[in-house]
């Protein structure tokens, strides 16, 4: 891009993000005013931008999931998922025709509990990538290397330069709360990357790949294109097995606590990356509210992964330590 092109397209950013910021911040306001309803299924309520509670007592999302879902598809699609993997994949030189199966791992409970349940389907070669973007701690890195290992599970391992990125969004006015984007595209591209050099079909993803409105565990092909750009005649497929298989948080870490796996809040509601609390707790020192955690959550609850009481309680503010903060903020080169 030539000088002023870059400059006009900085500029335009900025602005945009300074009107973003405003305007949350007005709405922020203006909820405090009115009457809160929440949904009588999730944890979305009326003050939420865009969410309207109707006379049902629910928000349009779980009133357009509760007319969609069947538990009886989702089952059968996992299972078509699995058994299409082995005849569609590309027979490789490799002993045992190479991986047909990628797993997405992010080192967290959801993603390790993802490569459990991959790895016990006897129609599964997998292959799990990690991508490290600097935030993830020591013990998490090597718990996943050693559970892969454990497993049989090659893993392949991808350094991520990630500090710009947040940098960037840190420092916007309007703060964009998706700290997970540039690090979700750049995983999505490695994972496309790996499975057309493979011929894999197949990936299996965590939990915070739920980003659809309406939960999908074998994802549409324009989410597959959005997220991964997938191109919708590769038939490349993605599962959220999890929520797929009907498997609900508790049961989830009851697996990983089978397997030895240990997990701990490393800030905020994740057990793997260090900037999701962070951004969580800057979010709302900087607009009093976290509205995505209530979308999010609202999400999981439709999935039927946790219930209502359970989100509730993930829903309060996360306690990083100054000195914590200090030193993840010195290390993403925002502060010296
Ligand atoms: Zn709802």
């Amino acid at each position: 891009m030539t000088r002023p092109l870059e400059k006009l397209a900085g500029f335009l950013y900025r602005r945009s993000s300074l009107l973003y910021g405003a305007v949350l911040r007005a709405r922020v306001a203006a909820s405090g005013f009115m009457t809160r309803r929440e949904c009588a299924a999730c944890v979305q309520h009326s003050g939420i931008p865009g969410v309207r509670i109707g006379l049902d007592g629910l928000c349009g999302e779980c009133r357009e999931h509760s007319a969609g879902f069947d538990r009886n598809a989702i089952a059968h699609s996992a299972e078509l998922f699995f058994s299409n993997a082995a005849t569609e994949s590309r027979t490789t030189d490799r002993p045992g025709g190479g991986p047909n199966v990628l797993v997405m791992l992010s080192g967290g409970k959801d993603s390790l509990a993802a490569l459990a349940l991959t790895a016990r389907r006897k129609e599964a070669r997998p292959l799990a990538l990690m991508l490290d973007h600097g935030f993830l701690p020591e013990d998490v890195r090597g718990q996943a290397a050693r559970f892969c290992e454990r497993l049989g599970v090659e893993l392949v391992v991808r350094q991520l330069d990630i500090r710009s990125d947040v940098a960037r969004a840190w420092r916007r006015p309007g703060m964009n709360p998706f700290v997970c984007f540039p690090c979700c595209e750049a995983q999505a591209r490695e994972a496309l990357s790996i499975c057309v050099k493979g011929g894999i079909r197949r990936i299996v993803t965590g939990l915070r790949w739920l980003w659809e409105d309406t939960f999908l565990p074998v994802t549409s092909a324009a989410f597959a294109y959005r997220y991964f750009r997938v191109p919708a005649r590769s038939a490349i497929r993605i599962l959220n097995i999890i929520p797929a298989g009907g498997m609900t948080e508790r049961q989830e870490l009851d697996l990983l606590a089978g397997h030895g796996l240990k997990f701990r809040h490393v800030g905020g509601d994740s057990t793997c990356c260090e900037l999701f609390g962070l951004f969580e707790a800057e979010y709302r020192r900087r607009f009093g509210h976290y509205w995505e955690g209530e979308r999010f959550l609202s999400k999981e609850i439709r999935a039927g992964v946790i219930t209502k009481t359970e989100a509730r309680e993930k829903l309060r503010a996360p306690e990083i330590p100054p000195e914590k903060e200090a030193e993840i903020l010195r290390r993403a080169g925002i502060r010296t």
